[in-house]
């Protein structure tokens, strides 16, 4: 029923629309910005280690044209992004000086500065002295309560510092906080940057006119959220690859045991739809057939491949096994087109990456368009050293799940319509 309900209520439709409502929005190239003040939202919510290293600044990076263009305006350029959750009080650690640190060396000509604060007189003293070319980097707005609650009078502050706004903070663009949405009701002139523009282009290619045979590979441990994007996404893609944790789910509904492996019983019911609906509507769904197992995550005393009709009560299921790459790889050689979100097994641990990495170098090898989504599947193609060789990776996953399931994004509907 899940699968008929979610296209009839018309979410598809909801999406079709949503992508309309985007391509009514002015763009970076539709603003005058020659010597303008430009508060610009971008997502710097990057990865630190536990020394505050960044160790993946794929969202700085990927900024950069936006940040090069405005500059070659002559802009004068403020910078704001979140880090981590605060919850609405300073938090030491999660400063944004390890950013500031990284735009000095992305920008060694220019000059970078940063507030201690977010808003306030010494924020707009600071702003007052900007020279043209300067770039001026907030403090995490999540520092203060009224970030979240969208406050007017905090979004009033905000956009008193610029004359124009530009959002680029695609995977934040779901939320409807000061600074992603609330702040837009005080700047006239407000556009999205080249970041955000590839990521919606991107998303409509997922969505609207998919080459075909299109496969989708999800896998990773949080089943409720993939089981959304599987209601929208049968009808639309060709195949569905299972694997990873959320794979156990699926093969306990198909009445395999499946020992310790990791589940989600609260989605057994759900997921027996999806296995029952999807060939009405022409999308064929694959498990595994042998899994990696072991007796524990940390320090396993065994680790074997079995059949899937073998896993027994010790068992945990930490990688899909060599038959299962065989039989991916055989439907992914004939995709056009392949969108892949979360691991096909636990990465992070050497002996389990097999599954990950080696459908991972197929793809590259055989130069197949591959769209990835989410933080840990992107996490691991940098891991195997592999991010600079595949198609697209995506800044957002939350975002793009939003737009999938038709719901406007509040960061792309506050800004200017072109004229
Ligand atoms: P997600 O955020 O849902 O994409 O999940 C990503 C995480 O799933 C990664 O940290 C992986 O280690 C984990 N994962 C992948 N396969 C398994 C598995 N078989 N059992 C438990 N966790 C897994």
């Amino acid at each position: 029923m899940l699968i008929s309900e979610a296209q009839k209520n018309g979410s598809k439709k909801k999406y079709f629309e949503n992508i309309l409502l985007f391509r009514k929005k002015k763009s970076i190239t539709d603003l005058d910005l020659r010597n303008k003040r430009v508060l610009v939202r971008v997502d710097f919510n990057v990865p630190l280690d536990k020394h505050g290293r960044i160790t993946d600044d794929r969202r700085i990076r990927f900024t950069l044209p936006t940040l090069h263009y405005l500059l070659n305006e002559n802009c004068k350029i403020i910078l704001v992004s979140h880090l981590g959750r605060p919850e609405g009080k300073v938090e030491d650690s999660l400063r944004l000086t390890p950013i500031y640190k990284r735009l000095k060396e992305y920008f060694p000509l220019n000059n970078i500065l940063k507030a201690e604060e977010c808003i306030g007189k010494k924020v707009k003293q600071m702003v007052k002295n900007l020279k043209p070319r300067d770039i001026l980097l907030l403090e995490n707005p999540r520092f203060y309560p009224e970030e979240k609650e969208n406050d007017p009078e905090f979004s009033k502050e905000l956009a008193s510092l610029a004359e124009i706004y530009v959002t680029e903070a695609f995977a934040t663009a779901h939320r409807k906080h000061a600074s992603t949405y609330g702040v837009c009701n005080y700047i006239d002139e407000k556009g999205y940057g080249f970041l955000m523009e590839k990521e919606l282009k991107f998303m409509s290619i997922i969505m609207e006119k998919p080459k075909r045979p299109y496969t989708v590979i999800l896998g990773g441990k949080k089943v409720s959220d993939k089981l959304d994007v599987i209601k929208y996404l049968i009808g639309i893609a060709d195949n569905i690859i299972i694997g990873g944790g959320m794979a156990y789910t699926f093969l306990l509904a198909k009445g395999y045991r499946i020992g310790k492996s990791i589940r989600d019983l609260s989605k057994l019911d759900e997921v027996r739809d999806y296995l029952e609906e999807s060939p009405n509507f022409k999308t064929n769904i694959y498990l595994p057939r042998d899994v990696v197992v072991c007796d524990e995550y940390l320090y396993p005393k065994f680790v074997k491949v079995v059949p899937i009709t073998n896993i027994e009560e010790k068992h945990v299921g930490v990688d899909i096994g060599p038959e299962t790459i065989e039989e991916f790889k055989k439907i992914l050689d004939k995709s056009k087109q392949v969108a892949w979100n979360g691991p096909l097994g636990v990465f992070e641990n050497k002996q389990f990456e097999n599954g990950t990495k080696e459908i991972a170098r197929f793809l590259i090898e055989k130069k197949i368009f591959t769209i990835i989504g989410g933080g840990d599947s992107a996490a691991a193609f940098e891991k195997f050293g592999f991010q600079d060789e595949v198609s697209f990776i995506s800044t957002g996953g939350g975002a793009s799940l939003y737009m999938m399931q038709g719901t406007v994004l509040p960061a792309i509907e506050c800004l200017s319509d072109k004229e």
